[in-house]
């Protein structure tokens, strides 16, 4: 297709505005430093963006981005990245959506999709094979995402596979998210910059081939891959039981953060967990056509007040969101509120660290009268929680405020309440806590994109369940030299992990694959036989490097410094009850110390945070 071996071979750009449509063919030396994903959508919006561009303004741009690897053959190979500049954080933002129209988007000839400028009429892009075109989508317009998608069948693209924004980006709440059926790419508001753009849906249909280099050795590297993959004794648990799996021991491990952070335990693990899978489970499926692992779940609520139809959802974030976060133990409700913010367009987990938010400053008096009218926001009333997710997408009453982010609500609603407003970077915190394995609070406090329950997720494996990866050979100490709770001598274990943890994003794969067998050397081989390029494990740990480092750049490019590298205060202290009640020793006591110790491993200065001139050149980002 393209002239590069094993990838499509084009970028596809479209200016809104204007309607043009044009096609750029990337070189070599322009592609090979960052590979795909985000890591060249990070070089486009370094190259094309200028510093303060309004992130919900024409200038903005949004990319669809795949991997080399985005293939449906390959281990966690249905993916599907989108880059921009985040309205919520006003830094960078990537999601991910397992999907098969990232491999779609490349037998269409594509391996990005850059949109610029704004339509000024809701519109359809329609991508067939090497042509785009814009279509009206005025008759999609305020309808939710299964509307939206039933309607884009009816109207002929049964055999596209789409995107859709929800009623929640076409009303810019910050945190909504670009729906591929009912999976989400969610957090930083990546639906809402498609929203300010006009565009509604995106449908793709392709029948092209990439071809790879070497089809032989390529397919060797893959079914390789496979093999690991079978026989990993982790790849059961996955499959078995899906991210949910995890939320009994996340609680007893003391990394579930409860009613808003006050503590990271609950005890009501065991309850929630057997209620979700008595009740609401029935049963495991892929986000894409083929993926090995199936760790994804059907669930519903079959009667009863939160009635739900059978949906993808029930991960271990939206249920952890809709319930320890409120104290609510009601857990049809919570796979009900997942369903709707899936529905509507917007990020279960930013949804629900907002509600949470809102109760305990309800409780704490500081709420005008006529925020909370026909509102009980007593902490575990299940029965609000519908109520304000639709409240927040629709932007209706105390909702508009919680729609800008727990940041903004804080400086809206004053008396104190930044001091329980838990973000880094304005991105509201996921349903991982830091007092369970110290690594994840610096991850937390220098993550790209914020409070990031992506980049790396891995620390509370290695820190706390000492998994390790296959990444010693890669530098990475062994984690059984490390108690969890230590706090000094781990920031080149979380350089190494935080590395490690954006090539799934950049190769166009699903990082839990990371989990049962799949390093940096099988992502080589795949990619070396793809490409026919000579890659090394240790060249992608340096992609990831040069990658983790450019998106850092774009953001002190935007005025972010050492000083955005936080961890609110709530979450370094000792909880105030559950399992690990007044412990100091799970508290993050030496937060500053943590955060030197990374800078030095990661070659950044530590008074500013930016990368050294040596690092840079080290990098060839010079
Ligand atoms: S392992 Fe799970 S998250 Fe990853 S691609 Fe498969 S179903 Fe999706």
């Amino acid at each position: 297709m393209g002239m590069l071996a094993g990838y499509a071979g084009k970028i596809l750009r479209v200016d809104l505005s204007s309607g043009a449509v044009s096609t750029e063919l990337p070189t070599e030396e322009k592609l090979r430093p960052f590979l795909g994903g985000t890591g060249y959508a990070a070089r486009i919006l370094y190259d094309e963006l200028e510093a303060g561009t309004d992130p919900l303004g024409p200038d903005n741009l949004f990319i669809l981005a795949t991997g080399p690897l985005t293939d449906n053959l390959v281990p966690g190979g249905g993916s599907l990245s989108f880059c921009c500049k985040s309205p919520l954080t006003g830094g960078w933002a990537e999601a991910r959506v397992g999907c098969d129209m990232g491999g779609t988007l490349k037998k269409a000839g594509y391996d990005f999709v850059v949109l610029s400028g704004r339509a000024e009429r809701p519109v359809h892009l329609v991508i067939t094979d090497g042509r785009a075109e814009l279509e009206s989508a005025e008759h999609l317009k305020g309808r939710t995402v299964l509307e939206k998608n039933a309607l884009l069948k009816e109207s002929g693209y049964s055999e596209y596979d789409s995107l859709v924004i929800g009623p929640g980006g076409e009303r810019l709440v910050l945190f909504a998210s670009v729906m591929v059926g009912h999976r989400a790419a969610g957090r930083v508001g990546c639906g809402a910059v498609l929203g300010s753009k006009n565009v509604l849906a995106v449908s793709v249909k392709g029948s092209g081939k990439v071809v790879p280099a070497d089809a032989a050795g390529y397919m060797k590297a893959v079914r390789e891959a496979h093999r690991i993959v079978k026989e990993s004794p982790n790849t059961y648990g996955f499959t078995e039981l899906g991210t949910m799996g995890g939320y009994e021991a996340c609680d007893a491990m003391g990394d579930l953060p409860t009613k808003n952070w006050q503590s990271n335990s609950w005890g009501k693990g065991a309850r929630i967990a057997s209620h979700f899978v008595e009740e609401n489970f029935t049963g495991g499926t892929g986000c894409y056509k083929g993926c090995p692992m199936k760790c994804g779940r059907k669930v519903h609520v079959k009667d009863g007040k939160w009635k739900t139809p059978e949906h993808d959802g029930g991960e271990y974030e939206t249920i952890g969101s809709f319930t320890a976060y409120m104290l609510n133990e009601d857990v049809d409700c919570a796979v009900h509120c997942g369903y709707l913010c899936n529905e509507l367009g917007i990020d279960t987990i930013s949804t629900g660290g907002a509600i949470g938010f809102l109760m305990e400053c309800a409780e704490k008096g500081l709420l005008a009268p006529e925020m909370t009218r026909g509102l009980d926001l007593s902490w575990g009333n299940a029965s609000v929680l519908p109520k304000l997710v639709r409240m927040i997408a629709l932007r209706e009453g105390v909702g508009d405020i919680l729609a800008d982010g727990v940041r903004r609500a804080a400086e809206r609603i004053g008396g104190g309440s930044e001091a329980f407003a838990v973000h880094v970077k304005g991105l509201e915190g996921p349903c991982h806590d830091p007092r369970a394995a110290k690594t994840l609070g610096v991850s937390y406090g220098t993550g790209n994109r914020g409070m990031c329950h992506i980049h790396p997720l891995e620390t509370v494996a290695y820190d706390a369940s000492k998994f390790d990866f296959g990444l010693r050979p890669f530098g990475l100490q062994d984690p059984e030299e490390f108690h969890r709770w230590e706090e000094r001598g781990k920031g080149t274990a979380l350089r190494i992990l935080q590395d490690a943890g954006m090539l799934p994003e950049i190769l166009g794969t699903c990082k839990f694959y990371m989990y049962v067998g799949i390093t940096p050397r099988e992502y080589a081989e795949m990619l070396s036989a793809l490409t026919g390029w000579s890659i090394t494990g240790e060249e992608l740990m340096e992609t990831a490097e040069r990658a983790t480092n450019l998106q850092r750049l774009f953001n002190i490019r935007e005025g972010f410094s050492r000083e955005d590298d936080l961890l609110p205060e709530r979450v370094r202290s000792a909880p105030a009850f559950g399992t690990y009640a007044g412990n100091t020793e799970c508290s993050v006591r030496d937060f500053d110390g943590m955060l030197d110790d990374y800078y030095e491993a990661r070659g950044w200065d530590r008074a500013t945070g930016a990368p050294t001139r040596e690092t840079l050149v080290r990098l060839g980002l010079a």
